[in-house]
């Protein structure tokens, strides 16, 4: 009987699923989920990214099961050395996987390619990630650096539009090879922080298909506008089923696509834009795999970060700076494992202009705390905002949280359900509070310094202290 093994990794899905079509062309099927920590180097998953795959796996376990298959759960040092034993255990004769484009994952894949096919055994991966692979788009033989010309190279090409269902004919199961139970792979916390998780999240491919529905419906109309206000869920908040694959972008294209009839409004091309940015990162990670570390422009290599103010840190992931826009990101953050990309970039920048705290500090605060956390799109959106990375925002943008709260929280509504100590202020006064006249505050039963922290940092004075450390690496540089 010939046998295959899906090797199932970021593709927690049965829908469009290449690696899983080819396996069905066997008699006998092993869907196969891998848990190696220690070689997952770079792209391991933080804290919040464990609790939901632990939630996903458990969603695809009865996806599988209602197919009559089991899913088959093993850990181990080293993928090669499982994928050698359930092979062994099993006479299968091809494994098929789905590709993964962090550096080490790609390394790694690659050798268990080869050593598969010296073996004589059938080893194919596939692309159930991206619209576009990182390595299909070029100019001049040149990586992308800008985000607006790629974007419209990718839609000159073409987004691909073909989705594949499930699978006609289903395989056997292996019913003899044995798994480990999920929850020996310890990914839930041991503390309850995951508590407000359960309430806002429905990890797997039933929920992503909910939210996918519930956003084209209701929010995708005007998506172009109300994407940009944390007050209200204008986004579609599909980033970590995108991330773990539960739901696939072509999969997203193709629905959005058909649910307009032929009229790609103002919102869908802005939603279409946002998953190119993903496409982008991609590319960028692909491409110039360095700036996991070290930024895109290597001008900010000598950027003068001074020793770490551990104070402005704490004060930073505790949702305590004084800034109510940030702290209400952080704390959304904390409770929910998500932010709002608005305040994500205004997060960042306090940090890392206002604190002059280097944005790799944030960046792995992030990666351990998100349920989004990808390392492709998180390294990207952080290289952005400090201003060394592709198409980043130039050095002298520095964003005022301030004005950034009143223009897209204007009615308080963000603030005020994650910072509630400030709920009775009036608007006028919610995003600067330290400016409120001491009856107003009085008014509303804020203490600065009590109920609430005087601001960590002086937005004015930090962000000249910023643009000065800029101004010196253009000077190094000039020299
Ligand atoms: P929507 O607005 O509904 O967008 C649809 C999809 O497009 C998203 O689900 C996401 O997959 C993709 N997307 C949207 N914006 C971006 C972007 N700027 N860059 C790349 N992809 C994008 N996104 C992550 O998925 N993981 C991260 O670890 C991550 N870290 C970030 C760190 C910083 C400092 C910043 C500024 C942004 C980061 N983003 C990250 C991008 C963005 O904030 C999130 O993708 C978005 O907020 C997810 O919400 P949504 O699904 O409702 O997005």
């Amino acid at each position: 009987m010939s046998v295959a093994i899906w090797w199932i990794r970021r593709d927690l899905r049965l829908e469009d699923n290449p690696a899983l079509w080819a396996a069905c062309e066997h008699e006998s099927l092993i869907p196969l989920y891998i848990h190696a920590p220690e070689e997952e180097l770079e792209a391991g998953p933080g804290a919040a990214s464990r609790w939901w795959l632990h939630h996903s796996l458990e969603a695809l376990r009865q996806d599988l099961g209602a197919q009559g298959l089991r899913l088959v759960l093993r850990k181990g040092a080293h993928a090669q050395a499982v994928l050698d034993a359930v092979l062994e255990e099993s006479g299968a004769e091809a494994v098929y996987w789905n590709r993964q484009y962090a550096p080490a994952q790609l390394a790694r894949d690659a050798s268990i390619k080869t050593a598969l096919r010296s073996r004589g055994l059938r080893a194919e991966s596939f692309n159930s990630a991206l619209l576009f692979e990182p390595w299909q788009m070029s100019r001049q033989n040149q990586p992308y650096k800008v985000f607006t010309p790629f974007w419209k190279a990718c839609l000159a090409q073409g987004v691909d539009q073909g989705v594949s269902a499930l699978p006609r004919v289903w395989p056997k199961d292996c019913a003899h090879i044995s798994s480990e139970a999920l929850e020996s792979f310890g990914l839930l916390p041991a503390t309850g922080w995951d508590q407000g998780f359960n309430t806002c999240w429905s990890p797997g491919a039933v929920g992503a298909w909910r939210a996918l529905t519930a956003f084209v419906k209701e929010r995708l109309p005007g998506y172009a506008h109300d994407r940009d206000r944390p007050g209200i869920s204008g986004s579609s908040r599909l980033s970590p089923h995108l991330h773990f694959g539960e739901i696939g972008p072509r999969q997203i294209v193709n629905n959005v696509l058909a649910s307009l009839a032929g009229d790609v409004h103002e919102g869908a091309q802005a939603y279409f834009r946002e998953l190119g940015w993903r496409e982008f990162a991609h590319h960028q990670l692909y491409h110039f795999p360095h700036t996991l570390s070290q930024p895109l422009n290597p001008r900010w290599e000598c950027f003068p970060w001074p020793e770490t103010d551990e104070h402005l840190w704490e004060s930073w992931i505790k949702g305590n700076t004084g800034i109510p826009l940030v702290d209400a990101g952080m704390r959304e953050l904390w409770q929910t494992g998500w932010m709002h990309n608005r305040v994500r970039m205004n997060a960042a920048s306090l940090l890392v202009k206002n604190m002059l705290i280097p944005w790799w500090r944030g960046e792995r605060w992030f990666f351990d705390t998100l349920v989004d956390a990808d390392i492709a799109n998180n390294v990207l959106g952080w290289q952005w905002v400090a201003g060394c990375g592709a198409d980043a925002a130039p050095y002298f943008r520095i964003f005022n949280p301030v004005l950034q709260g009143e223009r897209f929280d204007s009615d308080g509504r963000y603030v005020r359900r994650w910072v509630p100590e400030l709920a009775a202020l009036p608007d006028r006064w919610l995003h600067r509070p330290w400016a409120a006249p001491r009856e107003v505050l009085g008014a509303a039963g804020v203490t600065l310094g009590v109920h609430y922290p005087y601001p960590v940092v002086d937005l004015a004075r930090s962000r000249d202290r910023a643009l000065l450390a800029a101004k010196t690496i253009n000077k190094t540089n000039r020299q």
